[in-house]
């Protein structure tokens, strides 16, 4: 007869391999790496790539600040009805909400006009318009990565030597993004120092759609080489120096980009409303109403509310041992509400003044413990290193990428 704990243990039993295969599950991307055919020495392409489409009386149109899915139609020869008409197709609501930069390929011919486009997953859309009507499809051909490497010397700054050296711009931001947990690139900086970077380019039917990740990357600052390799662990892409280390802190520096600091961290300091001495417990960046707050650190939302000082404040709770709280804030970003999960760098609300405030201002405080402590002296730890049951398959990736990125570069 079973009991109770009988059927505990045959459910621990039945659920502890699943659980093991969902985790491998979630990191197979970088398992597929190691034996797709499509990475090996042989077919890295060190051209610089062109898109030349190569496509007769094929058009394409990079939208422009107000340019609209209709002017352009229009400029094409389209009906304004017919326009009209493909406008208020809920189907196509998202193919015709064009941002500037968003690409279109348009080809004309006898059949009607093509009007083409990639989804946000590097799929083709295609919109045929004819003479009485139009019709819609999405091509699931399937998408091809291509490793690509680049490797240059910087001689002047990191972004104009990387651009000389055909890096593409986002692939770029990419590598100073990475870097700059480790680098200090106002300071840190030196002529000589040498970047090599392994990355891969995304091709949907036979055409680039996008610079994709950098797989890996070797930067030699001062006569010290770092490498990173990328890899995905429980669902998070992250960067991982070759001895299992993120490179990612858990915390960012700032919860808002490219703010000044308007008031420190002072336990001596007369409030300037209550005209007292109180305590500042931390840091205030001046910026305008508004502007975006980021969570610093992934975490749980343990306070989305107003108070009569704070006005509307956040705090979130990172593995139960630090918090951080958000303050004066004009509004909350959607979902941000009592036990909502967030990730690092989400925007979670916005720059105001309410509460006793001066001014528009973010006042951001950090707690180790129940602590607080001052924001901008707190050294934070690193996220996540790789787990013991990912070690193998990520030393053997550091190997792969290492050896690839040796055999092709030509810089010592
Ligand atoms: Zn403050």
């Amino acid at each position: 007869m079973y009991t109770g704990s009988h059927l505990k243990l045959i459910l621990a039993i039945l659920l502890v391999p699943s659980i093991f295969i969902f985790l491998i599950a979630a990191d197979s991307e970088n398992r597929n790496f190691i034996t797709d055919p499509e990475l090996t020495v042989e077919k890295i392409s060190l051209d610089p790539v062109t898109d030349d489409l190569n496509i007769p009386k094929e058009t394409k149109i990079k939208i422009k600040s107000g340019d609209t899915f209709y002017s352009t139609l229009v400029d094409f020869g389209i009906s304004p009805v017919t326009i009209n008409e493909i406008a208020k197709d809920r189907k196509l609501k998202k193919f015709i909400n064009l941002r500037v930069n968003d690409e279109l390929y348009i080809t004309s011919n006898k059949e009607g006009l093509f009007v083409k486009r990639f989804d946000e997953n590097f799929y083709l859309d295609v919109l045929k318009i004819e003479d009485n009507g139009y019709s819609f499809e999405k091509k699931r051909d399937n998408l091809e990565r291509i490793a690509q490497f680049r490797e240059f010397v910087i001689a002047d700054s990191l972004y104009s030597s990387g651009k000389k050296a055909n890096v593409p711009e986002s692939v770029l931001g990419d590598l100073i993004y990475i870097f700059g947990w480790d680098i200090d690139y106002a300071f840190d900086i030196r002529n000589g120092d040498k970047v090599k970077i392994l990355y891969e380019d995304i091709f949907s039917n036979g055409r680039l759609v996008s610079n994709g990740d950098i797989l890996a990357a070797e930067f030699t600052n001062k006569g010290t080489k770092i490498t990173v390799i990328r890899f995905t662990q429980r669902g998070r892409k992250d960067y991982y120096t070759t001895d299992s280390n993120n490179v990612r802190k858990a915390f960012l520096r700032t919860p808002i980009e490219f703010a000044r600091i308007s008031s420190h961290y002072n336990p001596n300091r007369k409030h300037p409303i209550l005209n007292t001495i109180r305590a500042h417990k931390g840091t205030d960046y001046a910026a305008k109403t508004g502007t975006a707050v980021k969570a610093t650190g992934d975490g749980v939302i343990k306070n989305a509310q107003y108070s009569n000082s704070y006005g509307n404040y956040i705090d979130i709770m990172h593995f139960n041992k630090y918090m951080t709280r958000y303050a004066h804030l004009n509004g909350f970003a959607n979902g941000i509400k009592k036990g909502a999960k967030v990730t690092q760098g989400q925007t979670i609300g916005y720059v105001g003044s309410t509460g006793l405030a001066t001014g528009p201002h973010l006042h951001y405080e950090f707690h180790i413990n129940g602590k607080h402590t001052d924001p901008v002296k707190v050294e934070p730890p690193n996220a996540q290193s790789i787990n013991s049951y990912n070690k193998k398959y990520f030393d053997k990736l550091v190997q792969e990428r290492t050896e690839i990125i040796s055999n092709i570069s030509s810089i010592q």
